[in-house]
This record gives C-alpha cells, sequence and structure tokens, in this order.
C-alpha cells in the first residue's frame, strides 16, 4: 500500500466537484487503504479522494481528543446538514485550520459547531456522523472538498491576498503541483 502524492490549490480536481461512487470495488477499496496511509503519513485528521487526484466522494478521518478518544473512519457518498454559523470573526487561536493541500500553513475560519453527516462506509453500510467541535470542523472541511472548495477559498480577504502570495513564491496555483509525505521536504 503506497503513501500517495497529495496534489496542492491549483490542481483542477481540487476545484470541481467530485462524482457519487456508484459501487464500492476492489478499487475503491484499495484507494481508500491507501488514503487511510496517506492520511497517518502527512500526518493529516483528514482526506478526500480528490487531494489524492480521484474525484470521487470519498473522504477518511481520524481524531484523537485530549482524552485520547480515536474516531477514525472513512465515509462514501456523505451528504453534511450543519447548525448555523455563529456570527463574528474566528479567534486565530481556538479556530484555525489547516489543509494538506496547501500544506505548512493555518488561517482562521469560522466553522459551524455541530453536524450530521450520512453515507456509507467500505461495506455499503448507512453510516450517521453526529459530531461538534473540532470533529465538526474536520467533516466540514473534508466535505468541502468534495464539493471543489479548499478552506482558503473561504477566508476573509486580507488572508485571501496572503493565500495567493504564499502560492505564487511557492509555485503552487498551477495543475500538477503535489508533494509526498515522507519523500517532499516541506517548509514549514
Ligand atoms: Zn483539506
Amino acid at each position: 500500500m503506497p503513501v500517495l502524492p497529495i496534489r496542492i490549490m491549483g490542481d483542477p480536481v481540487l476545484h470541481s466537484p467530485a462524482s457519487p461512487v456508484e459501487s464500492i470495488t476492489d478499487e475503491i477499496r484499495a484507494l481508500v487503504a491507501d488514503m487511510f496511509e496517506t492520511m497517518d503519513a502527512a500526518p493529516g485528521v483528514g482526506l478526500a479522494a480528490p487531494q489524492v487526484g480521484v474525484p470521487l466522494r470519498i473522504f477518511t478521518y481520524a481524531y484523537e481528543d485530549d482524552e485520547g478518544h480515536p474516531w477514525r473512519g472513512v465515509i462514501l457518498n456523505p451528504e453534511l446538514w450543519m447548525r448555523p454559523l455563529e456570527p463574528g470573526a474566528p479567534d486565530p487561536d481556538e479556530e484555525s485550520e489547516g489543509c494538506l493541500s496547501f500544506p505548512g500553513e493555518r488561517f482562521p475560519l469560522r466553522r459551524s459547531d455541530a453536524v450530521r453527516v450520512t453515507g456509507v462506509d467500505l461495506d455499503g453500510t448507512p453510516v450517521t456522523l453526529e459530531v461538534d467541535g473540532w470533529r465538526a470542523r474536520i467533516l466540514q472541511h473534508e466535505f468541502d472538498h468534495l464539493e471543489g472548495v479548499l478552506y482558503v477559498d473561504r477566508l476573509d480577504d486580507g488572508d485571501g491576498k496572503t493565500v495567493q502570495k504564499i502560492a505564487r513564491k511557492r509555485g503552487w496555483g498551477r495543475p500538477g503541483a503535489a508533494w509526498t509525505p515522507g519523500v517532499d521536504e516541506l517548509e514549514a
């Protein structure tokens, strides 16, 4: 099972909506195994199939809270409901997130406190996730990837300009930019 290259902002697969998974084949099972391995190697708390160049509605997630409760899984063809956003500006200390497709950076972003996600697991069994806090943030972020949206697309104007500046400096924002965990050194 290889660690897959992760596409970076600017690659078209990250900026278009992904397609539903029609049937769960051996190919899909192998892809998901590679996605778990890639997410763990990065390391990341979530990974969507478009990030590894596959335009399908699949994401993996893994997160351990302060009490050490593990939370890990994969969801196919998800739908998402969320509690409306609280008004106001995000707190940079408490509400900053990052993305393996814009690696080494974090920016503040307001997200909904609570979400429900439904879909199926790798056996085709229906799954419902009802979570809040960081888990809710992770699911919103990964669901966005399936819609062709990066969190950097949602930032305020000032941070949006910073993102463009960083992308220019690093040669991102073009088709084919990618990095491979464990192979490419990233400038933090
Ligand atoms: Zn991401």
